[in-house]
């Protein structure tokens, strides 16, 4: 038995879709039920899986004649064991009378006018239609009326009015409809910002400077792009040597499925993925001699590809006809850049020229990102064709998340509706704030949202918490691990009693240490006790050590070995220090003086990839961690290290496991200086993480296992733990609509909320 969500929006009013579903659930014996929502269908289904799939199947297939769906959602959720299926009425006050779609890739038939030379949208890079399009993108106020967007600006022609009015037309009251003679057009501009081609021409040049291996700066939907040519090396180690970006991964745009699947491996369901109307990013595993440079992502076993979504992308694709980078257009980490004025000034030194248009954008919206994981869809960026479409919930607050730090976004509730903004970014640089600060106004008057509370974090300094209290709100502070698992609980619609596995970087801890990795169990009155976690270690330096997980592997065999261990110069992290830091680091941990202590599993990652010599310095986030798990070589018959659970007595009321992982440090560098492959040491560390995994789980005597936390988007870490705990009877959930990464803290913050300030 299984139960599944599916969010279901389209054209499908007034077309006897709820009947349709309900008799078919029946037909097929499924309990659960479907709810109208305001522009589709919210549906729960439960039964045998092989019916589910019958359903799934016919739902699609044999639904009355729709014309379109934008959103067919589907997850797995925990099971409700209802009787009946039944059809339920939103009540009034709680309808969005407030909706708003998210901007589209081009739908087929859209993308058959551009290429018809006959047609009098022929190439013309802003068609669109009811069915694709710009949206959340171009949305000022509402209602969604064209006066009300930024295509206000353009007049429609004869023609296209034509089409505007007439009910018949698949172009009736498509907001942004325009055509060449009436809408928004392209333009090139030099990097020294004149402009000097127009239409076709400008399109033209920019594809000549791409194939001379040139950067161009190109205004898309939701912001810019910085594209070259991803095969050309020199392209895009010049573009890595002008961003400043040395090995984070870029993504890609491919000119079709065909040409993404020669160099990646890909599965049915990654395939509708990539073409559904949300059109994301999707992290693919590459295969072994793929066509693009190497720099696009070295020492990565993935790569991020997407399919063309404008009119515009579509057009130079094919031209072009090989893959292209198209990275964030933006400095460093901050939002991207939405407007050309600010893309000419800032980005010049990026660019050898820019291709624009003269289409506002309203409000950035980035690329979101997905990968298929443990046999589920897993967003990890949600951005782009998901945001504003909003989380239904049986809940009934109003209030706000303010999120975190890294990855930030925000979340409010409204009644039983949650709106996730789109991920806005670290909110390091001031420009990130800046932002912040707009789009939350902007849900607030765009949903009509008028919070009567609000969580943050429990670390006073980021800037949404002090955002938080200029609000006049009641404020309720939220552990950041907790914040993980309300994320996750809800996200799968699963309930407590649960034990909960939250292991990321780092967050404030509620005894002032910074956490990350974390077992909380959640009683069925919400009791949340921490039953476990690691024993803590120290981060040498700081925040610093989380640029140089040398700090961490130091700090790790230090703790271990004593101070003798800082003569074994065969060991990377003490080579990797020269000897008058050695004696200042010496001093520093003996006297514990910047040597904050940690629990945090993904520094113990980042520290074990340095005490393997993998990585001293990142550059970029997770790169250590991520740069060990594809070191991976399974082996047969490898077993994980020892470790050691040592109860520690009565904490918060309840038995407290402190994790050791000394043994585990131990005979990783025995392993290490008998040479044995790091491969393979690498597959017994993760594999020991795992076994922790496993027996605290089985020490907190609960069922239902929920994983959260960034550690989890390691895909060995999160199918062999799913693995391993289902073999043993849990029932295993991690996140799916919503990020396992800092990206869900914002709606968990407003998940609890419901739950814990009573
Ligand atoms: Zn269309
Ligand atoms: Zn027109
Ligand atoms: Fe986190």
């Amino acid at each position: 038995m299984k139960r599944l969500r599916i969010y279901l929006n389209g054209i499908i009013q007034g077309v006897g879709m709820r009947p349709f579903v309900f008799n078919l659930a029946k037909s097929l014996g499924l309990s659960g039920f479907v709810q109208n929502t305001t522009e589709g269908l919210n549906i729960e289904v439960e039964g045998e899986e092989e019916d589910l799939k019958e359903f799934l199947k016919k739902l699609k297939e044999e639904k009355p004649k729709i014309s379109y769906i934008f959103r067919f959602e589907v997850w797995e959720i925990e099971k409700r064991g209802e009787k009946n299926f039944e059809i339920i009425e939103s009540s009034e006050s709680e309808k969005t009378e407030t909706y708003i779609l998210p901007d589209l890739a081009t739908c087929e038939f859209c993308l058959k006018e551009i290429f018809d030379p006959k047609d009098r949208r022929y190439r013309y890079p802003f068609t669109n239609c009811t069915l694709c399009g710009p949206r959340f993108s171009i949305i000022k106020t509402l209602p969604y009326d064209r006066k009300n967007t930024t295509m206000f600006e353009f007049e429609m022609c004869p023609e296209c009015k034509n089409e505007y009015e007439n009910p018949k037309d698949r172009r009736f009251h498509a907001q942004p409809n325009a055509c060449p003679l009436c809408g928004p057009k392209v333009f090139f501009y030099t990097k020294e910002g004149e402009k000097i081609f127009e239409g076709e021409e400008a399109i033209k040049k920019a594809e000549e400077l791409i194939n001379k291996g040139k950067i161009i700066g190109l205004k898309g939907l939701g912001g810019f792009h910085i594209i070259c040519n991803a095969k050309n090396d020199k392209a895009v180690a010049l573009l890595r040597e002008r961003k400043g970006r040395k090995e984070k991964p870029f993504a890609l745009m491919y000119p079709s499925l065909e040409e993404i699947e020669k160099d990646c491996f890909l599965s049915e369901k990654e395939r509708e993925i990539l073409s559904s109307p949300q059109a994301p990013i999707l992290l693919l595993k590459s295969r072994k001699n793929f066509s693009v440079s190497p720099l696009v992502a070295p020492r990565n076993l993935c790569l991020g590809v997407m399919l063309p979504y404008t009119p515009l992308h579509h057009i130079i694709l094919k031209d072009l006809n090989y893959p292209i980078v198209a990275t964030s257009g933006n400095l460093s980490e901050e939002p991207i850049i939405t407007e050309e004025g600010e893309a000419m000034l800032r980005l010049k030194n990026l660019c050898d020229g820019f291709l624009v248009h003269n289409r506002k954008i309203e409000r950035h919206i980035d690329d979101s990102i997905v990968r298929f994981m443990g046999g589920k869809e897993v967003i990890l960026r949600r951005a782009r064709g998901y945001v504003p479409f909003p989380f239904i919930t049986n809940l009934g607050n109003n209030s706000v998340g303010f999120g975190g730090f890294l990855k930030s976004n925000i979340a409010f509730q409204k009644g039983e509706n949650i709106f996730v903004s789109q991920h806005i970014g670290d909110l390091e640089t001031e420009k990130a704030f800046f932002v912040y600060k707009k789009i939350y106004e902007d849900f607030k008057g765009l949903f009509k949202i008028n919070p009567e509370e609000g969580s943050h974090d429990l670390h006073p300094d980021f800037p949404s918490t002090n955002f938080a209290h200029s609000q006049n709100l009641k404020l309720y502070p939220l552990q950041h691990h907790i914040s993980h698992l309300f994320s996750c609980m809800e996200d799968n619609g699963t309930k407590p009693p649960l034990l909960a596995v939250i292991w990321d970087g780092t967050g404030l801890g509620e005894d002032k240490n910074i956490w990350g990795g974390e077992f909380f169990t959640l009683s069925r009155e919400f009791e949340i006790k921490r039953i476990a976690h690691f024993y803590p270690f120290p981060l040498i330096g700081g925040e610093k050590a989380i640029e140089e997980p040398k700090r961490i592997g130091l700090g790790l065999l230090y703790k271990t070995f004593g101070p003798k261990i800082l003569e074994k110069k065969e060991l990377p992290p003490v080579k990797a220090f020269k000897d008058e830091e050695l004696k200042i680091i010496t001093n520093m941990l003996e006297k514990n003086i910047n040597c904050p202590l940690t629990t945090s599993a993904g520094r113990l990652f980042d520290g074990v990839s340095s005490i393997l010599g993998i990585r001293q310095r990142i550059t970029y986030e997770g790169q250590a961690a991520i740069e060990l798990e594809f070191a991976i070589r399974e082996k047969e018959n490898e077993k994980p290290y020892n470790f050691s659970l040592k109860k520690q007595g009565e904490e918060n009321g309840g038995s407290v496991f402190m994790i050791s992982w000394e043994e585990m440090v131990i005979s990783i560098v025995e392993d290490f200086l008998r040479k044995k492959p790091i491969q393979n040491i690498s597959y017994k560390f993760h594999l020991t993480m795992v076994e922790i995994i496993k027996e605290i789980s089985k020490a907190s005597k609960e069922r239902v296992v929920i994983l959260s936390g960034g550690c989890f988007q390691n895909l060995f870490l999160l199918e062999k733990t799913k693995e391993t705990l289902e073999k043993e009877g849990f029932v295993v959930y991690f996140n799916q609509r919503i990020p396992p990464n800092d990206g869900g803290i914002a709606f968990g913050q407003v998940v609890a909320l419901n739950y814990l300030k009573k």
